[in-house]
This record gives structure tokens, C-alpha cells and sequence, in this order.
């Protein structure tokens, strides 16, 4: 059993799983030295961002909306019900609509979940393996085509 106080992340960088404490902010991954964000982000009210970047959670919930140009997302996307996600593209592990969540953008996901009575007003979808999943930061480009076992061990 994993430590109570921590949870995992998902590296934006190397596409990496590793372990953080709860209440971490911003650290260096284990695997690739980059600083990364790995809070888990909750929007609650109306939000507009240029872009949104973290290894941990981006959760929306009821009644939120959140507007952002582009959202990188290292463990998963949740929108609640009565969410609403509008975006121009969205990377992450794993994208989970509850019913009445509403999404438009296009994704790109190793997993989807979408429950009956989601609402996808737009946007292409794309199922990417997870090794696939980081793109090309500058210079990092050996690291995604390193296998990433790892991550597809990982339940879900
Ligand atoms: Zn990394």
C-alpha cells in the first residue's frame, strides 16, 4: 500500500508516474530534473486561463467553467457533473466526464471516460498510448521514445 499522504502524478515532461506528498506544489521529477507543477487543480468557479499545466488532477466542478487556450494535465481531467470544459486542445492520462458535464475541445488521452448524459459540444478525440503521451519539449525527445511499462501497469 502506498503512503496515506502522498499521491501520483503524471510528469507533463517525460510522461513518468511518480509518487508526491499531498500537499506538494511544484518539484523536480525524479525522472526527467524538470521543475514541474504537480498540485491537483480544482475550479470551482468561472476560470479563463491561456493555458493550464500540471501532473496532478484538473478537476471542474458543478457549475464551474473553465476556458482555457490549452490545458496539459499529467494524471487525468475530471469534469463533474455540470462541469463545463472549453479548450482548444487537452492532454492527459485520463479524461472522465460525469453525466451533464459538458466538454468542448479537441483531447487527447490514454483513457476516456465519459458517462451517460455528457454533453461533447466539439472536438477530436484521440486514444494515445501512454508512452506517447508527453509531447516534444525542447531537446527531450529521447525521452518519449523510451518505453514507459510503467504506466500501462498502472490501474486505472
Ligand atoms: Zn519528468
Amino acid at each position: 500500500m502506498p503512503p496515506a499522504d502522498t499521491r501520483t502524478v503524471l510528469c507533463v515532461c517525460c510522461a513518468s508516474w511518480f509518487r508526491v506528498p499531498e500537499s506538494a506544489m511544484v518539484l523536480t521529477c525524479p525522472c526527467c530534473y524538470k521543475r514541474v507543477r504537480v498540485e491537483d487543480i480544482t475550479i470551482d468557479t468561472v476560470d479563463h486561463r491561456h493555458r493550464l499545466e500540471t501532473c496532478g488532477v484538473l478537476r471542474v466542478r458543478r457549475r464551474a467553467i473553465l476556458n482555457a487556450g490549452e490545458l496539459r494535465v499529467g494524471a487525468a481531467i475530471i469534469v463533474e457533473d455540470g462541469g463545463r470544459v472549453q479548450t482548444r486542445t487537452a492532454t492527459s492520462f485520463r479524461l472522465q466526464l460525469h453525466a451533464r458535464a459538458q466538454w468542448a475541445g479537441d483531447c487527447e488521452a490514454a483513457y476516456l471516460t465519459i458517462d451517460p448524459g455528457a454533453i461533447i459540444e466539439s472536438g477530436r478525440f484521440t486514444i494515445t498510448p501512454p508512452a506517447q503521451m508527453a509531447p516534444p519539449a525542447s531537446g527531450a525527445l529521447e525521452i518519449i521514445t523510451r518505453p514507459s511499462p510503467a504506466l500501462i501497469a498502472r490501474p486505472a
